[in-house]
């Protein structure tokens, strides 16, 4: 059995059937040649191809550096990860896709500036193989989150990351759920640096993320981290009520001083509709955060593990 591990990888696993061969083909040899006991934990995040499979032989290929969790059902991204973070026993811990878009290779990198005494080490990709969707996407949501939040970040989209464990078991205390893991890491930093690394196109396969679980995703990102969207609806609203109330004022006058009138009786009802769905963003924004109090005071257990493949038990577990 080799000595505790000193880096932990973590990588979560969504039907990545194609890629995971060539992923354990890259990694382990990098992580060999570090010189440093390693683990790698794994979650299959309730993949329906034939990931698990793979994740189980490769564990017992090498069963002394490989973990996978299981979970039971599809939980995302952010999930698998906190659940091999709640798991790691290394004292740094390095997250990465498994879809080859963050290269193994880039790892040592990373490592340099732990080394070097930062608690977080954040990648941002030099050359982004996104769709241009995506990519443009992503741009304007950092530019929301640099003014919204306090948390620097030249990318926020890129996994590739390492942090030392007092930042790893600050997330796993906080108990987050709907979270954005390196938004949260950057929050309980405190020597954070950034790093370019490579990055490619997915190996094989389609992304994960449709455009509907990219929004919940930057919507997590936004209101697990500020207040401003509400403080911003505020503002937009008492401006709407200043501006209705100088309408109500001058229609008054119109009806008191030139009698009933009925033209405009459209752009009326076209102000009116407006203000109705400014009403109704509210309401709807309001519902993001109940929703996520809600789920926080509910307490209820956010993932099930269906099962742990590992040679031995965790100390004192
Ligand atoms: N992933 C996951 N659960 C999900 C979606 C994705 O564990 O519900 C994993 C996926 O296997 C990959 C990483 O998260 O390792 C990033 O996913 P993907 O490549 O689909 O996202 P993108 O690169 O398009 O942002
Ligand atoms: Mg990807």
């Amino acid at each position: 059995m080799s000595a505790a591990p000193w880096l932990s990888v973590v990588v979560p696993v969504f039907n990545e059937e194609l890629n995971l061969p060539v992923l354990f083909g890259r990694l382990y040899p990098v992580l060999d040649g570090l010189g440093r006991p390693y683990e790698v934990i794994f979650t299959n995040d309730g993949s329906s191809d034939r990931s698990f499979e793979l994740l189980k032989a490769r564990h017992a290929e090498r069963p002394d550096v490989t973990r996978v969790i299981d979970f039971n059902a599809n939980y995302g991204q952010h999930m698998a990860i906190m659940a091999a973070f709640e798991r790691v026993r290394g004292e740094v811990v390095v997250t990465l896709d498994a879809d080859l878009q963050n290269p193994p290779e880039e790892i040592p990198k990373l490592l340099t500036l732990i080394d070097a005494g930062h608690d977080y080490v954040g990648g941002y990709r030099l050359h982004r193989h996104d769709s241009l969707f995506r990519t443009l996407a992503s741009k304007v949501i950092n530019g929301v989150r640099r003014r919204t939040t306090n948390i620097e970040m030249t990318d926020q989209g890129c996994m590739l990351r390492a942090y030392r464990r007092p930042v790893i078991d600050a997330i796993v205390r906080s108990g987050a759920i709907n979270t954005f893991i390196p938004a949260l890491a950057y929050s309980f930093s405190g020597n954070p640096a950034e790093v370019g690394v490579g990055h490619a196109e997915r190996h094989a396969g389609v992304s994960n993320y449709s455009f509907y679980k990219l929004v919940r995703l930057n919507f997590d990102l936004i209101t697990g981290f500020s207040l401003a969207p509400l403080q911003v609806f505020t503002m937009f609203a008492l401006c709407c009520s200043v501006g209705s109330l100088a309408l109500v004022v001058v229609l008054a006058y119109r009806r008191l001083f030139l009698g009933a009138e009925a033209e405009g009786i459209f752009t009326l009802f076209g102000i009116v509709f407006f203000l109705l769905s400014v009403a109704m963003v509210g309401i709807g924004l309001i519902g993001e955060y109940v929703g996520r109090t809600y789920q926080v005071v509910r307490a209820r257990q956010q993932y099930h593990v269906r099962e742990v493949l590992e040679s031995r038990k965790a100390p004192g577990g």
